[in-house]
């Protein structure tokens, strides 16, 4: 374990209690060069270098690992995961977990199966736009942890996750910055669609060559009663009227 990618990995893993075995941390060396790969010709993430994959991508979604909000087994949704951030690290941490990937840009979501093929994960993957599937039986309310990372700004976002939260589950948004004043601006959104607001968490991700070192937060809500039949609205809707 001496690549760039898995010092970060293992470094992060041991500095905020989350157990990996060694060969899984080695993975990610793996999933690097694959997602680098990928990147020269199909264009996915604007980050381009190996610190900055284990940093941003990687260590960013294990985040929520050293926080216990993933029981055993659970059914998770990942909305909007471009190439599987944060779903598919904690995929490749959480062999008991089923997770569904959904991005409405087909091409980021062929690379995050070619990915989870690569690592032996078994998942599913929903080549559309959140909003015209939540409301399908199959996906309303049969989540029990919704998670997602920079789609949208919080309000449209709560609207967007919380139809495929079951009552009891949990909603994490993945924000790096301004999430006090995003979830200001969220207040009514958060009952209006069945929720409730949990905690926020800080998350310090590893530091990198230049000595920067970023923080970022998990905002957490649970679920507490089925989201009315109204939402999600129309896209467009969401974004002119946020609720
Ligand atoms: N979550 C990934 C990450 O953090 O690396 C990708 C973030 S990327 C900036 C935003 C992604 O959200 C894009 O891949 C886009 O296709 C997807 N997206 C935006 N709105 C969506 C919607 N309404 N339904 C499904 N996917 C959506």
């Amino acid at each position: 374990m001496d690549s760039v990618v898995t010092k970060i990995i293992d470094g992060f893993c041991k500095k905020n209690g989350i157990a990996l075995s060694d060969e899984a941390i080695c993975d990610f060396d793996k999933l690097c060069a694959l997602l680098l790969e990928f990147n020269a010709h199909t264009n996915l993430t604007a980050i381009k270098d190996e610190e900055g994959v284990a940093i941003k991508h990687f260590a960013d979604s294990l985040a929520a690992l050293s926080f216990d909000l993933i029981p055993e087994n659970s059914k998770v949704i990942d909305i909007g995961c471009g190439a599987g951030f944060p779903g598919l690290p904690l995929a490749h941490a959480r062999r008991d977990i089923s997770v569904t990937f959904l991005d409405s840009t087909a091409k980021k979501l062929k690379f995050t199966e070619k990915a989870c093929n690569e690592l032996g994960i078994k998942a599913n993957f929903l080549p559309v736009r959140a909003e015209e599937v939540s409301s399908d039986k199959k996906y309303r309310e049969g989540f029990d942890i919704a998670v997602s990372r920079a789609v949208a700004s919080l309000p449209v976002l709560l609207e967007l996750s919380l139809p495929f939260v079951k009552v009891g589950g949990t909603f994490i948004a993945y924000k790096a910055t301004g999430a006090a004043e995003e979830l200001e601006m969220s207040k009514n959104a958060v009952p209006m669609l069945g929720a409730k607001y949990v905690k926020t968490l800080e998350v310090d991700l590893p530091e990198g060559i230049d000595g920067e070192t970023l923080h970022h937060s998990l905002l957490v809500f649970k679920k507490v009663k089925n989201t009315p039949a109204q939402f999600p609205r129309r896209y467009a809707q969401m974004v002119k009227k946020p609720l």
